[in-house]
């Protein structure tokens, strides 16, 4: 049996006509003898509003409740879809989390997957071509429904491909596939043929959202080839893959940015073994995750720690360093919401020096200071403030000539 998973994304479902198209790209696929796995997203704007629904119902949600709640989106999708191909001839079923089932460890609202029962999926495609099944959601081992963070049903759909070693996995979404930035941002922006896990890691991570994080770290662990493409063209979309020879070649494959930051500076703290522990640990236990850190050089045995969390977890963060702060002795906690982070990204950088000289460069021109800088072996982060994102991915868009295919 060939299986095809096939993932929609929410502007692929958000009405009729959409579900149509969805439905003629599931018939190509059965036409060319796959059983399909399709995964749906709840239609876009949906999960915000019961989200935004659940915040007026109580004060503190019961986290619980709220991924029941959210996981109703896609229930809907997959009922209705489901419907639209059986009223056509196809022998389909919709399927929930817990019904396969997809479990997951109990952090609501971002669940970790951590086994998919196929041979269910197995079962249920001896009997049907299609399965309907619903993104973003899994149920704990007793019984509870979960969720698996924002963007989660990318990761359902990789998930599924690897647990049922199908031979690819389509991510179908509004764009044709993943760009060389945003291409709502950047006219200019250029689709790739072909990315590497790696890459691909890196610019979810760094605010791209054409896929979730986790569901690169599934693609890569598993060695699923994942296609990026439209529902609503044919273009052959992006592959993201394992890198080849031709992949090394390129210097810089792509520019992000991520405007979910915030950054935080404790000023004047003791420059002594331990310090960098005492102020990160409460952050970790409240499950506060610290993107970029800066530790300045010491003055008269005092030193002050910048460090760059999600706007979200602001508040707590600012409370959290004022209480260890006036623990461990300091001048005080300043705080800055409206910054962002923009990131230069390729494989090529392993083996080439002059990028992060290029990008300084290149931003310095346009007077935009840089806050912070973060690298990684393929990868060179700036921490801005937020007014100027737009214009920083553009520069750094034309300054490493991204629009030419052949710019490496
Ligand atoms: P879906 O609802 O299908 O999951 P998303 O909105 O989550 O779709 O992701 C698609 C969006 O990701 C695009 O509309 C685009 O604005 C954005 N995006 C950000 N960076 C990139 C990139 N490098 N390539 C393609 N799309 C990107
Ligand atoms: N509906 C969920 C969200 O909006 C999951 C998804 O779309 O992937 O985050
Ligand atoms: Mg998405």
């Amino acid at each position: 049996m060939r299986i095809l998973v096939q993932k929609f994304g929410g502007t692929s479902v958000a009405d009729i006509d959409r579900l149509k198209m969805v439905r003629g790209k599931v018939k190509a696929a059965l036409d060319q003898g796959y059983k399909v796995v399709v995964v749906l997203s709840a239609k876009s704007g949906k999960t915000n509003k019961l989200l935004d629904l659940s915040t007026r119902w109580a004060a503190e949600p019961d986290l619980a409740e709220v991924d029941s709640l959210l996981s109703t989106g896609e229930q809907a999708s997959i009922a209705l879809f489901s419907m639209l191909l059986k009223d056509s001839g196809i022998k389909a079923r919709s399927m929930l989390g817990w019904q396969i089932p997809i479990i997951t460890n109990d952090e609501f609202g971002r669940a970790r997957i951590l086994s998919i029962d196929a041979s269910r999926i197995h079962k249920e495609l001896e009997a049907h071509d299609v399965l309907v099944v619903a993104g973003f959601q899994g149920s704990t081992e007793d019984g509870r429904i979960t969720t698996l963070g924002r963007g989660g049903s990318d990761t359902s759909a990789v998930a599924l491909a690897a647990a049922l070693d199908s031979c690819e996995c389509e991510i179908y979404t509004d764009v044709d596939g993943v760009y060389t930035t945003d291409p709502n941002l950047c006219s200019t922006a250029r689709k790739l043929d072909r990315v590497t896990y790696e890459e691909m890691l890196e610019m979810a991570s760094m605010g791209a959202k054409v896929l979730q994080i986790r569901s690169v770290e599934f693609a890569k662990k598993y060695n699923v080839p994942v296609h990026v493409r439209s529902t609503f063209s044919d273009d052959p979309g992006t592959l993201v893959a394992q890198e080849d020879a031709m992949m090394e070649a390129v210097l810089v494959s792509g520019i992000a940015y991520d405007k979910d930051q915030a950054r935080v500076t404790v000023c004047g703290v003791p420059d002594r073994p331990g310090v960098s522990a005492a102020l990160f640990a409460p952050l970790s236990e409240n499950g506060i995750m610290v993107d970029m850190i800066i530790q300045t050089a010491s003055r008269e045995g005092v030193t002050d720690m910048t460090f760059t969390v999600s706007r979200k977890d602001l508040e707590k963060a600012i409370q959290l360093m004022k209480e260890i702060v006036a623990r461990i002795g300091g001048t005080g906690v300043e705080h800055d919401p409206y910054v962002a982070k923009v990131s230069v990204i390729g494989v090529g950088m392993r083996n080439h020096t002059g990028v992060a000289t290029k990008a300084f460069a290149a931003l310095q021109q346009e007077n935009i200071n840089i806050q912070m800088i973060s690298t990684s072996e393929i990868k060179i982060s700036c921490l801005i403030d937020e007014k100027y994102t737009e214009l920083a991915v553009r520069t750094l868009h034309d300054a490493f000539e991204l629009h030419k295919p052949d710019h490496a």
